[in-house]
């Protein structure tokens, strides 16, 4: 049952195989069994669990049953649930519980789902393995010494070792995606402004954006028709009408043009994943689909971009941690001064404090016209290089990371190698672009993630595409053997 897509779980559940009840109990039981290894859930909700799965059957037999009535899902820890900790993987929240539910949790609530619990994930969503978190690092359920990738990586490696059905994420340079392709599940990071923000902690708010983590593209379209939507409370969510995610899986690729961006496949990537891509290529082919290379020529530049606009919005958004407002505040401060510094460096993380700091360097008036201007220009170029891109093709085909999931510790030391982890998911942040993540292989038993980046709000033909090579392919129903 535990690895069972969302459309055959409701399935069961319609025709009265298992009750959300039972299913519930299934998934808890594994928590119980897995988590203490993998680590992937900060609070797992039993009680709650159990009662919203009652009232799913309840639902369910009066006929009211909603999208997703009664499938046990997870929710990243930066997605504020009203009575439930929200604590973003920090020391500084670790005793936050929020008065209010996000706009995305909500959704879930309305349609149906049963919240089984809060996943872990890299502090305030810095990172790339998870090793961030307050709470200790999450274990890749493919091989326990590896990182499942960051900062999704409780929700991916939760949804990988059959612990929930589905998981949301959140997607600033790739924290969806990248985890996604470590963890060998799929996973959508939507165009910025399609899924409201409202009730996400704030990390770098012109990059943030939630999306759904499942086991195929079929689930995430499912996912993402409770996700999306305008929301009057989010200014930067979009007004554009959603689509029908799900009605749109079965169109042919036939006279669809793929392009292959020159300056993803180069020297920095894997051959095993390079040779992994070639097959995946192929089998577009084989679907009907013309392949044509292209040139995104800013590519190179998106990294240091990023670490530049990503610390500045942080160290603004991160300011409102102050010990007087929210969470954490230290013990018996001398003064304001005293409160104010003890407080945010026993609550926020080596790499919180990191990024703080970069982005009040480069956000400081010396320095704002020769870091912060300069990287903003490098932003309108990358986004430049794509609506270019897509006045020739359809779709861009590349890997999603630069290699397989990595022993845990083995880049901790060296942020610059951790940074170049998202070299392939943060041009598309940058540029607020669609893009989802699958599995296309495998090398030495770690899952090798493929990424398909789409036009603004074309997420039904990224999910479309998606699912095509899923009918072809079976890469997204491997599974890892528990111990
Ligand atoms: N790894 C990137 C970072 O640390 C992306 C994180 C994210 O997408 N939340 O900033």
């Amino acid at each position: 049952m535990s690895f069972k897509s969302i459309s055959e779980l409701l399935n069961g559940l319609t025709q009265k195989e298992f009750s959300s009840v039972e299913l519930t109990r299934d998934y808890l039981k594994r928590i119980q069994q897995y988590n203490a290894e993998l680590n992937c859930f900060i609070t797992i909700a039993e009680d709650q669990a159990v009662e919203a799965a009652e009232t799913a059957d309840k639902r369910r037999e009066t006929g009211a049953a909603g999208l997703l009535e009664g499938i046990p899902v997870a929710h990243k820890d930066l997605f504020c649930t009203e009575g439930t900790l929200t604590s973003c993987a920090s020391n500084m929240l670790s005793n936050f519980i929020p008065p209010y539910e996000s706009t995305v949790t909500r959704r879930f609530l309305e349609a149906g789902a049963v919240c089984l619990g809060k996943t872990n994930m890299d502090e305030f969503a810095m990172g790339s393995s998870n090793e961030n978190s307050h709470f200790g690092p999450v274990r890749n359920p493919w091989d326990s010494t590896r990182v499942p990738g960051g900062s999704s990586g409780g929700s991916a490696a939760a949804v990988a070792a059959g612990l929930c059905a589905a998981a949301t994420g959140t997607d600033t340079g790739g924290s969806i995606r990248q985890p996604a392709a470590f963890c060998g599940i799929t996973g959508l990071k939507p165009t910025y402004g399609r899924i409201s923000r409202l009730g996400m902690i704030a990390f770098a708010s012109s990059l943030d954006q939630a999306g759904p983590m499942a086991r195929s593209a079929e689930d995430c379209a499912l996912l993402l028709q409770v996700m999306a939507g305008h929301d009057p409370m989010d200014s930067t969510s979009a007004q554009q009408a959603v689509d029908q995610y799900s009605h749109n899986l079965g169109s042919e690729l036939k006279g669809l043009t793929i392009g292959l961006p020159k300056e993803y496949y180069n020297e920095g990537l894997d051959p095993t994943i390079g040779q992994a891509l070639q097959e995946a290529i192929k089998t577009y082919e084989s679907l009907g689909a013309t392949i044509k290379e292209v040139s995104l020529p800013h590519t190179s530049l998106s990294v240091p971009a990023y670490y530049v606009i990503a610390p500045a919005e942080a160290s603004a958004n991160l300011a409102r941690f102050d010990g007087v407002r929210y969470g954490k505040r230290c013990d018996s401060p001398a003064d304001l001064d005293d409160l104010y510094m003890r407080t945010r460096a026993e609550g926020f993380g080596a790499e919180v404090q990191r990024r703080i700091l970069i982005g009040t360097y480069v956000l400081s008036a010396g320095y704002f016209d020769a870091y912060y201007r300069q990287a903003q220009k490098i932003r309108r170029l990358i986004k430049n290089d794509f609506v270019e891109a897509f006045g020739q093709v359809d779709l861009l085909l590349c890997p999603t990371t630069p290699d397989c999931a990595f022993p845990l510790g083995s880049k901790s030391a060296d942020p610059v190698q951790m940074y170049l982890e998202d070299i392939f998911t943060i041009p598309t942040s940058l540029a607020g672009l669609p893009a989802l993540a699958l599995p296309c292989g495998q090398a030495n038993g770690l899952p090798i993630g493929l990424q398909l980046i789409g036009n603004y709000f074309q997420e039904a033909r990224l999910l479309n595409a998606g699912h095509q090579y899923q009918q072809r392919t079976d890469w997204h129903l491997q599974h890892p053997t528990l111990g």
